[in-house]
């Protein structure tokens, strides 16, 4: 009997790296992309706890070390652009800081997993699933452009707003957080410092400057909305809304919505994803498709935990497809049912008391009283990044790339 074969969708961060741990345990693994290539766009992601912990035993914790996006901490500034609390980057794996040690474009780290993965998997790009047949035996699966094949298991890791997913789990909760967040990269000027720095822009409106590592600066615009769907607009109908959203918030506004028309812009309307269950007979759930937690530090390292586990799972049971994927499920919904928990609620303040009312706590929180409250633990929830303990398993992936 040859190998056992399973199909990845999605080449973000947990399909590629699902793919690494999969082809070390012996199945021979095919990833397809919806993307006609490995997809650059998006800022800095955190790896902490057990996400940190995955990389190393990837042999790959230095290459993100050496990707560090060069941020050193967090400043709020006012309209003029000067800075009325600033908080270091953390030590600590698990402290809130708003920089981890292991803080990387999310594009660079995709392309280090895609190329830890690549020469033991095969990549499809270009192409997505269309429907999905599980006779208990295997997974008949048909694709957009491919031909259609037959595979032991199915992955789906296709981000919160997967298509394919609902194929297979109509049951799937999406529960809109009412937050839109806008990225892209800008040309970097003079005036950009080291810091991610965030202007409170009034009515739920933020706006983000962040550094990175490759000479440009990351921008981002945030914002508390009441307005739903606008994932089903096109690209044109997202910039107008926030063309009319930000027009008369100050600071580097002007500039974000000068960048708009850029090829880098990716928005996402933040929800988390709720399912009861992240399998069903040969098909499961891996990363945001399966949990998303929203963009407040866990989800690359949930997804980087979920891929090693899901993969060490099958390894051990390679005949019994359900009873791995139900290990799998055991193991990790601690972690993402407490990531999925911590959700900041005061960041986006709506009416002016409250704006005021933030400003004035982080000014204390980043000043004396608030190094000192911060020491006793005051202001430094833990985030939920290492719930889990990653089971040892018999399967090393070749070390580095
Ligand atoms: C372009 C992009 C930019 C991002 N930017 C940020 C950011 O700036 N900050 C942040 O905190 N998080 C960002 N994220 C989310 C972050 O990567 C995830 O929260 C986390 O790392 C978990 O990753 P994941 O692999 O589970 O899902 P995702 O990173 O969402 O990746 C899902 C992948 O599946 C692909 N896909 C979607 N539908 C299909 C389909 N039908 N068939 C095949 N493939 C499909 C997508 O193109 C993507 O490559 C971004 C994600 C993407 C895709």
């Amino acid at each position: 009997m040859g190998s056992p074969s399973i199909l990845v969708s999605g080449a973000s961060i947990a399909g590629p790296a699902a793919a690494s741990w999969l082809a070390a345990a012996g199945w021979q693994v095919t990833v397809v992309e919806r993307a006609g290539r490995l997809r650059d766009e998006g800022q800095n992601v955190d790896v902490r706890g057990v996400g940190r912990e995955v990389l190393r035993r990837m042999g790959l914790e230095e290459a993100v070390r050496a990707h560090h996006t060069s941020e050193t901490g967090l400043a709020f500034v006012d309209e003029p652009g000067r800075a009325y609390a600033s908080f270091p980057a953390g030590g600590d794996d698990t402290d809130s800081s708003p920089t981890a040690e292991l803080e990387i474009l999310r594009g660079q780290l995709a392309r280090l997993l895609h190329e830890h993965s690549a020469g033991a998997a095969e990549y499809l790009f270009g192409d997505r699933i269309t429907a999905l047949h599980d006779d208990g035996h295997g997974v008949d699966v048909e694709l957009a452009h491919g031909q259609a094949r037959r595979f032991d298991a199915v992955v789906i890791a296709e981000g919160s707003r997967s298509r394919t997913r609902d194929l297979v789990f109509p049951d799937a909760r999406i529960d809109e957080l009412g937050l839109l967040a806008a990225y892209l990269t800008l040309p970097r000027t003079a005036d950009d410092d080291r810091q991610w720095r965030i202007h409170f822009g009034g009515r739920g409106r933020l706006v983000h400057l962040r550094p990175d590592n490759v000479g440009t600066t990351r921008a981002m615009l945030s914002v508390h909305t009441d307005l739903r769907g606008l994932d089903q607009l096109d690209r044109e109908g997202i910039v107008a809304v926030l063309r009319a959203t930000y027009a008369d918030v100050g600071w580097e506004a002007p500039r974000v919505l000068a960048g708009l028309d850029n090829d880098s812009l990716h928005v996402d309307q933040i929800a988390q994803v709720r399912l009861p269950s992240w399998h069903r007979g040969r098909v499961a759930v891996l990363g945001d498709a399966a949990w998303c937690a929203g963009p407040f530090g866990t989800g690359t390292t949930s997804a980087l935990a979920g891929a090693y586990v899901l993969a060490g799972e099958l390894g051990a049971t390679p005949g019994d497809v359900p009873a791995a994927f139900t290990r799998y499920e055991r193991l990790l919904r601690p972690q993402v049912d407490r990531a999925q928990d911590f959700v900041p609620r005061v960041g986006h303040p709506r009416v002016e008391w409250h704006r005021r009312l933030l400003r004035a706590g982080l000014r204390v929180a980043g000043g004396p009283l608030g190094s000192t409250l911060a020491r006793l633990g005051v202001f430094d929830p833990s985030l939920p990044v290492d719930i889990v303990a990653l089971p040892d398993y018999p399967v090393r992936v070749p070390a580095g790339v």
